[in-house]
């Protein structure tokens, strides 16, 4: 290829892949696949790569193409950029108008409303229709000069469409620079996961990335950007600002499809409304509306204080935010037993109601924040979403304050609280706690656990509410006298829930483990221990350790099992239902011999045809138990290839040792 038909090539792709970037940032619709895309962009990489004094700043390659750099450059605006008057009722935008008519008598004024982005104001320069420049908005009128990170947000374009804001000399456009809500998210997801601090709105997300001193850092940002107003166009006129917003998206630039016109200061109140309703279905946060006069001739007419234009108005939605007061940290237990800490609040009013607490999720979350008590907190309070605490403000914290220290026991009951490894939630472990009971007792008679027909959740209501069931147990000593006594029970239904929960004694061992709800115990766990220990007594004797022999069970489920066991209330309710009858071993577990019965094996080395698990499930089903070292207390030692130094101990003790061939004939008898 000729040199001038590498330049050739390179503009024809240059110019393909912003038109694509412009359907693709701008309009949100894209014409050609992915594949194709990356195609294009490839040819182009590997052509620059061949001719890199052929490479132009407007080329797509150079979005990301900037170095890092240790201060910004100063940047002094064309035009200054002012603030806006705030209006925060309609009576406001109304005394906005009489402003107007009396500055302006007898003038006809026509509006047009914007969301109020809350991101980050830039000033963008172009020079005959090519991006030469985009700075922050500073104090107004001296800016930083930010260009490396702008060029990295694909729907800025590097080169306008042809048209008249293309022929200037020199355009400069003003906008908002935004992190979409969705993709702020995902930034904070990855930043947690990473271990990472992570950013309280996206405005801050924001405001971090685009004045980043690595562009290559702000471009991993996910940001867009709404442009709002030609600042500086010499040579070229509009009558409205409509109008140039017209012209601005004709050029390439992404503008506010939320964007209208208002023929009245009422249509103006209406619009503010709508707006305001719809905040979150926005996908940004916009904290209100710029109101703006449309006719430009009587905005120049107009002019400014040295504050504000006194030709716009912003009108702020209802605040979300409020800092408050935390006085207290309580903590409820849900009906699963869950322990969620709540902060009690100084009330405060906010977005339309007054808020006195707000749940602080768990332990892991108030740690993150740091919340104590005495501090003063930042709440937000969003749409549907519930309040929330977005930070602590740290200046205002008492000297005094301790760090909030997490109980161990259930307020509700005083039982023993526990927080399964790996789980964000403290869990009361008592059956009997009485914030938890009719969830329990739902559980307890469902039919994959104890299966009780009848026992539904109207009953459970009652027979809590009036006091008469507090625990498992009670249930089994219900007379059909006493439920038939309870709102819409016939005597007939009665006799059949008695006759329900007598005939669940049967049960056996793994669907009462189910039922008894300990955390981290469903159906199959149960079925696992009831196999493996085959009666209450020896899996309540059961150390942590030897309950996490079981295949497939492991540490953390071994101490949710003991812990629920050390209760004294949960003991306690199981005696009771062993008392009245209730089947504590596994059907057919005990019908067999076991061999094994009080013996203690040390597996070591590979077996030929047993799994380690295989032949500790046969040991533990014989009734024998399994450790981990020999001592003078083992009975055998099964040793298998390369048994090393547990064969030895074992011959030093006279600890007799068994290949696989003998172990399986020992546990014959039983098969
Ligand atoms: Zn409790």
């Amino acid at each position: 290829m000729t040199r001038a038909d590498a330049a050739q090539r390179l503009a024809e792709l240059r110019e393909r892949i912003h038109h694509h970037d412009y359907l693709y940032y701008v309009e949100a619709r894209p014409e050609v696949s992915d594949a194709e895309y990356d195609a294009l962009l490839r040819e182009l990489k590997a052509l620059e790569a061949e001719h890199p004094d052929l490479v132009t700043p407007d080329s797509p390659t150079q979005r990301v193409a900037g170095a890092p750099v240790d201060a910004f450059q100063p940047v002094e605006h064309r035009v200054a950029m002012l603030s806006l008057d705030n209006a925060t009722t309609p009576d406001d935008l109304r005394e906005f108008e009489a402003r107007l008519s009396r500055a302006q008598p007898g003038q006809r004024v026509g509006y047009v409303c914007e969301p109020k982005i809350d991101g980050l104001g830039v000033a963008l320069l172009y020079a005959r229709g090519r991006f030469v420049r985009g700075a922050t908005r500073g104090d107004g009128r001296v800016g930083e000069d930010i260009s490396a990170n702008l060029r990295t947000i694909r729907s800025v374009p590097m080169r306008l469409k042809p048209g008249p804001l293309a022929a200037v000399d020199e355009l400069e456009v003003r906008g908002e620079v935004y992190m979409p809500r969705d993709e702020f998210e995902r930034l904070n997801r990855g930043l947690e996961e990473a271990g990472e601090p992570t950013f309280a709105n996206p405005r801050n997300a924001a405001a971090g990335a685009v004045r980043q001193k690595d562009p290559t850092v702000t471009a991993r940002r996910p940001l867009d950007a709404f442009l709002y107003h030609l600042s500086w166009s010499p040579g070229l006129t509009f009558a409205s600002h409509w109008e140039a917003l017209e012209a601005l998206r004709a050029a390439g630039f992404r503008t506010n499809p939320r964007a209208v016109r208002a023929e009245s200061i009422d249509a103006v109140i209406a619009a503010c409304a709508r707006l305001e309703a719809d905040r979150d279905a926005l996908g940004y946060d916009a904290d209100g509306v710029v109101v703006k006069v449309d006719a430009l001739e009587l905005q120049r007419r107009l002019g400014s204080t040295t504050h504000h234009p006194r030709w716009a108005i912003a009108f702020k939605f209802a605040a979300r935010q409020a800092t408050t007061v935390v006085k207290a940290i309580e903590v409820n237990v849900g009906k699963t037993g869950a322990l969620t800490p709540v902060a009690k609040l100084e009330p405060v009013p906010l977005a339309g109601v007054v808020i006195s607490n707000v749940s602080l999720h768990n332990e892991d979350e108030i740690r993150r924040k740091d919340v104590r008590v005495g501090d003063t907190v930042l709440i937000e309070r969003a749409g549907d979403v519930i309040p929330y605490v977005v930070q602590v403000v740290a200046a205002k914290r008492p000297a005094d304050s301790v760090e909030f220290k997490f109980p161990d026991r259930c307020p509700a009951c005083g039982g023993v609280a526990f927080r399964p490894e790996g789980e964000v939630y403290w869990r009361c472990t008592n059956t009997a706690c009485p914030a938890q009971l009719k969830e329990r007792l739902r559980h307890f008679g469902s039919r994959r656990a104890m299966d009780i027909e009848h026992l539904g959740e109207a009953v459970v209501e009652q027979l809590v509410d009036r006091g008469r069931v507090r625990n498992f147990a009670d249930l089994y000593e219900l007379t059909a006298e006493e439920v038939a006594d309870l709102e819409r029970f016939a005597e007939k239904s009665a006799e059949n829930l008695v006759g329900a929960v007598q005939s669940s004694k049967t049960r056996g061992l793994a669907r009462l483990l189910n039922a008894l709800g300990i955390p981290m115990v469903g159906e199959r766990v149960a079925q696992q221990l009831a196999a493996r220990f085959g009666s209450m007594e020896r899996l309540q004797a059961a150390t942590a350790a030897e309950v996490a022999e079981v295949h497939g069970i492991g540490e953390r489920i071994a101490a949710s099992v003991t812990t629920f066991f050390a209760e004294a209330s949960n003991r306690e309710v199981i005696a009771r239902l062993a008392a009245v009858g209730v089947v504590m071993t596994e059907v057919g577990f005990t019908a067999g011999p076991r061999p094994f019965e009080g013996k203690t094996f040390v597996l070591t080395g590979s077996l030929p045809t047993l799994t380690r698990d295989a032949a500790t499930d046969l040991i533990v089903r014989l009734g024998g138990r399994v450790s981990s070292a020999v001592s003078k207390k083992t009975d055998y030692v099964v040793a298998g290839d390369e048994a090393g130094k547990k064969e030895v101990d074992a011959r030093r003790l006279g600890v007799p040792v068994l290949d696989e061939a003998a172990f399986l004939a020992l546990a014959r008898p039983a098969s």
